[in-house]
């Protein structure tokens, strides 16, 4: 049976009303890529800006089996127990090719799923071409405009959407493990210079004393990185996720970054530099697609495209003739 089509009005109010169910059809309609949904999406997204942007946002990444969905699922609900409404939205790389991803296994954050102050929403990653945008800055918006005033968005630590992910978040903390001095390899050095915090998860047990051990380690690594345009220092904890310890200080330290950066002016400065650059990523894309759309463009592209494979035709000329087919032909 085919849903009745929620108008932007009944879609405006339900979000307003923190009406989860409501909630997820917006996201559906807003991550849709038809025509009439874009346009409707659109709509609702201009129409709840003023609602947005109360919350704070965090981004987490780290490898596969690093303990990211542990770690979210305990200091999640010790979020909520702190009054918190937390939205979690996770960006899986895979999803696309593979449909059951890693992420979308249902045993992940069974308790926070069932937390009624807890919102939990995979979000898959990029378009079909090849862009990295998604609509995961989207989706974060109507979850703000939902009453949800805390956003973690995850993704896993391959290196693809890292740097995506950063720039739509307050706070990007880097999920570690302890291990024996290959520490600073398992993860590329660009996602450690982005992060605000190391978290050595798994720091419990036999692992306890590696894990302090790694703390002063990435503590003087961090040191070598340039300066944070935030005059935030990036820290590094350690917890156990497992055990549900020193969670309350990655908490802590939120809080101290958020007094710090509101004070400095650092905060509304970052997320305003962030809309801008959104704004920029999203006219881009939307200009590569209205390009491609033109079959003549399409025709022309593959025959360069071959031309400069085979050393035929220079790779500048190649790229203006293909340009030239966008335009409409003039007398
Ligand atoms: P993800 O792939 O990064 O989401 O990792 P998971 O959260 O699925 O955790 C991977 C494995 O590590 C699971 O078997 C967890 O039970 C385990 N794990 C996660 N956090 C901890 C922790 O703090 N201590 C210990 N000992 N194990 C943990």
């Amino acid at each position: 049976m085919k849903r009745r089509k929620l108008s932007t009005q009944e879609l405006i109010d339900g979000i307003r009303s923190g009406n989860r169910i409501v909630l997820s059809r917006a996201i559906t309609l807003v991550e849709s890529q038809r025509e009439e949904d874009i346009q409707q999406a659109e709509q609702l997204l201009e129409a709840i800006l003023p609602l947005t942007g109360q919350s704070f946002r965090l981004g987490i990444t780290g490898v596969p089996g690093v303990g990211k969905s542990t770690f979210i699922e305990s200091f999640g609900t010790l979020l909520t127990q702190q009054g918190k409404k937390l939205a979690v939205l996770t960006i899986d790389p895979s999803s696309q090719r593979t449909r059951g991803s890693i992420l979308g296994d249902k045993t992940r954050m069974e308790e926070l799923s069932r937390n009624p102050n807890a919102f939990i929403r995979p979000s898959a990653s990029g378009s079909t071409l090849g862009g990295v945008s998604g609509k995961t800055r989207e989706v974060m918006l109507l979850c703000e405009a939902a009453g949800f005033d805390f956003i973690i968005i995850e993704t896993v630590g391959v290196g693809q959407s890292e740097t995506h992910v950063r720039g739509m978040v307050d706070f990007f903390l880097l999920l570690m493990l302890a291990g024996a001095g290959d520490e600073l390899q398992g993860i590329k050095k660009g996602i450690m210079e982005m992060a605000d915090a190391v978290v050595i998860n798994k720091a419990d047990g036999d692992n306890l004393k590696a894990a302090k051990r790694a703390k002063a380690e990435y503590q003087n690594a961090l040191h070598l990185f340039p300066a944070n345009p935030s005059g935030w220092l990036p820290q590094v904890k350690t917890c156990s996720s497992l055990d549900r310890n020193g969670l309350d200080g990655v908490f802590e330290m939120l809080q101290k970054f958020e007094q710090q950066v509101q004070a400095n002016g650092y905060f509304n400065k970052n997320r305003s530099d962030q809309q801008v650059s959104w704004f920029k990523e999203n006219l881009n894309e939307l200009l590569k697609i209205s390009f491609f759309k033109k079959p003549e463009v399409r025709t022309l592209y593959e025959q360069k495209l071959k031309e400069v494979q085979e050393g035929k035709t220079p790779a500048l000329n190649a790229a203006h003739e293909v340009l030239g087919a966008f335009w409409p032909a003039t007398e």
